[in-house]
């Protein structure tokens, strides 16, 4: 099986920056590489800020911090991953941005170079279709926020061969973290289930069963959940909950599925939750305020 030393991120923003600290903490060499300029500079702030807590919170050391931040370099020219041993896709949810960045990364990286995606429901045969490499394609779902969260749900596509499979296993194993396997199809286990929840919960808005708080307080206190539905829908990201909506309505050609208007109407705005600062609460003050 070929060695992983050297993992290339593509997409910088909340799960790429995330993919790329864990990464580097366990002492692979990372280059995260994103189209934005911008979202480079805030990865490499954002990475900093998230290892610096988990100093003061005594779960990392200061010199392991340094030597992890040590390891990412931050690019935006793909022509910089030909050394990568793997390269993780992490960019927006969409499959025409995806197979793009894929074509091209089969011109980039080596010919042993294993591929990955971290798309959240989008077809991993279908992605690894459009490679020079399909035996060597497969799903890594990180969850977000990905330094915290232990699981990494794993993916076979339908041409994936035993020894990518298994090089998904050591990394995981690597990185400290457990994995759940999905076969291929539409969003996988993770958000099969949890989205058309939070699709459900924006229903129930839009039907004025509830408020945003009143729907968030009863299933964070009748269900248990430590988060409210629309509280995780502004923390996942509006944009990429109804691109999950869509492919499993796409993809199930199932009614159950058809994404909620008034979310369509959300990611209109761009009010796409906290990374644009207002979603269903707006962050644009000290504290969150719902938006309805
Ligand atoms: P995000 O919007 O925070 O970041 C996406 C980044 O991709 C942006 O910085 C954008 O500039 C970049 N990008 C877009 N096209 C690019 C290209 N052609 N080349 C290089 N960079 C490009 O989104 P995110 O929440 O980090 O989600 C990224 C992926 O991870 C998606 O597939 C999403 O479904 C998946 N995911 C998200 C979550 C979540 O909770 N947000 C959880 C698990 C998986």
């Amino acid at each position: 099986m070929g060695e992983v030393n050297k993992i290339g991120v593509v997409g910088a923003g909340q799960m790429g920056n995330g993919i790329a600290h864990v990464c580097a903490l366990s002492g692979y060499d990372v280059i995260l590489n994103d189209m934005s300029p911008d979202a480079l500079d805030k990865a490499r702030e954002t990475i900093e800020h998230n290892m610096t807590r988990q100093v003061s919170r005594d779960l990392i050391k200061l010199d392991d911090m340094k030597s992890a931040m040590s390891r990412i370099s931050y690019s935006a020219e793909l022509s910089s991953f030909e050394a990568v041993d793997l390269a993780v896709e992490a960019a927006t949810e969409k499959e025409d941005v995806k197979k793009k960045i894929f074509e091209a990364l089969c011109g980039v990286v080596p010919k042993h170079a294993y591929l990955a995606s971290n798309t959240s429901s989008i077809s991993i045969t279908r992605l690894a279709s459009v490679t020079d490499r399909p035996e060597k394609f497969i799903g890594l779902h990180f969850m977000n926020p990905v330094p915290v969260m232990q699981l990494i749900e794993v993916i076979r596509g339908l041409a994936t061969d035993q020894e990518t499979y298994e090089m998904a296993l050591g990394l995981a194993k690597r990185l400290d973290k457990t994995v759940a396997n999905a076969e291929d199809y539409p969003a996988f286990i993770v958000n099969r289930v949890l989205v058309p929840m939070i699709n459900e919960a924006v229903y129930t808005l839009y039907e004025g069963v509830g408020t945003v708080e009143s729907i968030d307080t009863a299933m964070k206190l009748g269900a248990n959940h430590p988060m409210g539905p629309f509280q995780l829908a502004d923390f996942i990201g509006l944009d990429t909950c109804l691109s999950i909506m869509q492919v499993l309505h796409d993809g199930l050609a199932d009614t159950k599925y058809r994404p909620c208007p008034l979310l369509v109407k959300y990611v209109e705005a761009g009010w796409l939750g906290r990374k644009s600062k207002r979603g269903f609460y707006d962050y644009r003050g000290e504290t969150p305020v719902a938006t309805r």
